[in-house]
């Protein structure tokens, strides 16, 4: 074979970290578009764990606020849980190296974690009510209108299974929603993106991901059986997942059995009058 076409590894890998960061772009965009996400005039507060989700999230965020035709405003921030082994230096200079307003918050919730929740159980469940609490409430006293998280397409399919098999609800994550209060729009511009994109994305981009295990607790059980499921569904049925989260967006309320989300009653009585004679005008 000519040395001419084989491809300089650093060539390939940059095509790679274009063609994933432009399908990203794409798919966020999208989102974005579809659920009128982000608006003229907006305060986005983009929640940053140091993970790759978020850490993407923010990439992309960045880039196409300086594509977009209106404008609005990005902060990054970081809460500082206190969990031991937390390297607190490292996302504020990654903050700096990309050139975005950024605030760490600190609150102790680690400790107030393990000393409300039973040893060998998870942690997962508070600390993130703790986490959400503290964000959603920085957000509302600093006038940002809108908080962005990181969750992705397999996020939200997840969460589905899990409804599904311990809720008995049919439900997954919504894309944007409000929080309980009503004091903030909750938006999650990953909706429509892989999760394997963002992993790949994360790593030729060499973000200075921190994992989310420092803490020495493991994800919901419950949550990392289903994201197995998942993953050997993936292996074994490419684009099964796709199908399931087109599903999500394509629902048919006439073909389930909510009375709450259709009028069968009606139904009938549509039938009757569809079938009774028509009227006879008499001139
Ligand atoms: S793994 Fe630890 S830091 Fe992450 S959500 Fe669970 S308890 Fe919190």
């Amino acid at each position: 074979m000519s040395s001419q076409l084989v491809e300089d590894p650093d060539q390939k890998q940059t095509r790679d970290k274009n063609k994933l960061h432009k399908r990203l772009r794409r798919e966020t965009g999208k989102a974005i578009a579809d659920f009128n996400m982000i608006e003229d005039g907006d305060r986005v507060m983009v929640c940053i764990s140091g993970g790759k989700d978020s850490l993407t999230m923010l990439d992309i965020l960045m880039n196409l606020q300086k594509r977009a035709p209106i404008d609005f405003e990005l902060l990054a921030v970081n809460l500082d849980q206190k969990q031991p082994g937390f390297p607190e230096e490292v996302l504020p200079a990654y903050f700096e190296s990309i050139d975005v307003d950024y605030t760490i918050l600190e609150e102790d919730t680690y400790s107030l974690v393990t000393d409300m929740v039973p040893q060998g159980k998870t942690y997962c469940g508070w600390c993130s009510r703790f986490r959400r609490g503290i964000l959603y409430k920085f957000a509302k006293q600093h006038g940002y209108n809108k908080i962005a998280l990181g969750h992705h397409r397999d996020d939200i399919v997840a969460t589905l299974f899990l409804n599904l098999f311990h809720g008995g609800k049919l439900k997954a994550m919504p894309p944007k929603l409000l929080s309980d209060d009503g004091a903030n729009v909750v938006i999650r511009p990953l909706a429509y993106c892989r999760e394997k994109d963002i992993e790949r994305y994360a790593k030729l981009m060499g973000m200075p991901i921190i994992p989310c295990d420092l803490c020495g607790s493991q994800d919901n059980l419950q949550r990392q059986v289903i994201k197995e499921m998942l993953l050997t569904w993936d292996r074994q049925f490419p684009g099964r997942v796709e199908t399931i989260f087109r599903a999500v967006t394509d629902v048919v309320p006439s073909h389930l059995a909510d009375v709450s989300l259709f009028d069968f009653d009606k139904l009938g009585s549509e039938r009757i009058i569809l079938r009774s004679p028509p009227k006879i005008r008499r001139l």
